[in-house]
C-alpha cells in the first residue's frame, strides 16, 4: 500500500450502454465546430480547430441535477458529441483516427458566457468559463462496434421541451477523425479520453429549474435539470 496522504480520488466514469463503466483520463473540447454556430460567436470559419480542456471530474452522468454555478449570470448550454476514445496514440493519420475511438455519447459544454466574454476580451484563458464543477453533463456510451461512426444525423437540444439547438453532424467543420488527427498533433491521446467536438448554432442561457434534454440522432441522449 502506498503512503498517500489522503485517499486517492476514485476514478470518473461514464457508463457504458451494454454494461460496465468508461474510465476517464482527460476532457478536450473542440471550439467553434459548426459554421452556424461560429457565426453567431462572431468569427469565420476556416480557421484551424483550436482545443481546450475540462477537468475529468467535471463529468456528471445519469441525468442527474447540476447546481447553477456561482460567479456567473449567464450559463449557456451547448450540445456538443462525445467521442470516447479507446486506443492509445500520437500523430494519428485522420485515415486511421476510427480505429482509435470505442465509442459516442451525446454531452452538454455548460459555459459561463459572460466569463468566457471576459477571458476573450482581456486575452485570458478559459477555465473557469468552462471547466467547472459539473460542467459536463454526458449520457451513456454507446460502443462504436454497436453503432457504428456516426458522421451524420440530428443534433439537438430542448429546453422544458422547447428545442433551442438544432444542427446536423454533417455539418462539422472538421469531423471526428480530422479532430482526432489535429489534437493528436499536440498532445498523446490515451484510452480513457473524451472529446467534446463542439455545438451547432442556438446556444443560450439557462436558470434554475430548467431541464436540459439533448439528443443525437443514432447515438443517444443527455439530460439534466438546473438545480
Ligand atoms: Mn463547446
Amino acid at each position: 500500500m502506498a503512503d498517500f496522504l489522503f485517499e486517492p480520488h476514485a476514478p470518473v466514469t461514464i457508463p457504458i450502454a451494454r454494461g460496465g463503466l468508461f474510465a476517464v483520463r482527460r476532457v478536450y473540447c473542440v471550439g467553434r465546430n459548426y459554421a452556424e454556430h461560429a457565426a453567431e460567436m462572431g468569427h469565420d470559419t476556416r480557421e484551424p480547430p483550436f482545443f481546450f480542456g475540462k477537468p475529468a471530474d467535471a463529468i456528471v452522468v445519469g441525468g442527474t441535477d447540476i447546481a447553477y454555478p456561482g460567479q456567473t449570470a449567464d450559463l449557456h448550454h451547448e450540445i456538443e458529441l462525445v467521442v470516447a476514445i479507446g486506443k492509445d496514440g500520437s500523430d494519428i493519420a485522420a485515415g486511421d483516427a476510427l480505429d482509435h475511438v470505442y465509442g459516442y455519447a451525446a454531452g452538454l459544454d455548460m459555459t459561463r458566457r459572460d466569463l468566457q466574454a471576459l477571458a476573450k476580451k482581456a486575452g485570458r484563458p478559459w477555465d473557469m468559463a468552462k471547466g467547472f464543477d459539473q460542467s459536463a453533463p454526458i449520457g451513456t456510451i454507446e460502443p462504436a462496434s454497436t453503432i457504428g461512426h456516426p458522421d451524420k444525423g440530428a443534433i439537438t437540444l430542448s429546453v422544458n421541451g422547447v428545442e433551442r439547438q438544432r444542427g446536423d453532424l454533417a455539418d462539422q467543420i472538421w469531423n471526428v477523425p480530422e479532430t482526432i488527427a489535429y489534437l493528436s498533433q499536440f498532445v498523446a491521446l490515451r484510452a480513457g479520453d473524451i472529446i467534446m467536438t463542439g455545438t451547432p448554432a442556438g446556444v443560450g442561457a439557462v436558470v434554475r429549474g430548467d431541464v436540459l434534454e439533448g439528443a443525437i440522432a443514432g447515438v443517444g441522449t443527455v439530460r439534466t435539470r438546473i438545480a
